[in-house]
């Protein structure tokens, strides 16, 4: 065994990051969790009783984070992908077993993302009791804002969420009503999971979900947050 000092690596290590706004600093990234039906109305439109429910959480990979202002690729396998419009958490300090009067001290900031979704391959999963990875987890699935830090705008627990395609609003909410705050996702993630600098937490997507369409100019943001602007490609 080699110490790890001197262990060459065959590949040069790329880190993927997002842009932290008005700086030139770069958010590097570790982990993206996302959290599942966090809004009541999103969880009945997709067929749940909301109010029964603890939170359960899914993941995406670091490299799938598509800027702002990109062009998102139709992915292969699927003939119906969904938009999320979704406020996403950055985390800025680690810890596990965080209480939730405590977390939002480890909130370094907070931007606007999309979780993209494979929702025909999503469909076959849950009825088979399959994995949702292709569903999620699949290249450019995490379409996000630049990271606005909470030293600039606090911690946002209410306002507006919205998405609009084409012009035309389609997903409308607002993050007060999330079910589990952020404060609680932190703290319930956090017995799961150990978090560290450079987590992301896409937070749940309010109802109006649906299809995008190769040409479909997609628009959303967070008042008090930030917007975010992708235009579905090829
Ligand atoms: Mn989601």
């Amino acid at each position: 065994m080699t110490s790890p000092q001197n262990e060459q690596f065959v590949f040069s290590p790329i880190v993927p990051s997002l842009a932290v706004a008005d700086s030139t600093q770069r958010f590097a990234l570790r982990r993206v969790y996302c959290v599942g039906r966090n809004y009541a109305e999103h969880a009945r439109e997709m067929g749940h009783d909301p109010d029964r429910e603890a939170p359960f959480f899914f993941t995406k990979h670091p490299d799938s984070l598509l800027p702002d202002g990109n062009v998102f690729p139709y992915p292969p396998g699927t003939s119906e992908v969904h938009h999320e419009i979704e406020m996403v958490v950055a985390i800025g300090r680690g810890g596990a077993d965080i209480p939730v009067e405590t977390a939002l001290d480890h909130v370094f900031g907070y931007a606007v993302g999309l979780d993209m979704t494979r929702r025909d391959l999503q469909a076959e999963a849950k009825k088979a009791g399959r994995p949702w990875e292709v569903a999620k987890a699949f290249d450019a699935a995490a379409p996000c804002s630049a990271i606005v830090p909470a030293s600039r705008i606090g911690h946002p627990g209410k306002g507006r969420i919205w998405l609009d395609i084409n012009g035309e609003p389609r997903q409308q909410g607002d993050i007060a009503s999330l079910i589990w705050s952020v404060a609680e996702v932190i703290a319930y993630l956090s017995r799961l999971f150990e978090l560290q600098p450079g987590d992301l937490i896409f937070t749940g997507t309010p109802a109006g979900v649906g299809p995008v369409q190769r040409g479909d100019r997609l628009r959303g943001g967070v008042e008090g947050v930030a917007t975010i602007e992708i235009v579905v490609g090829d």
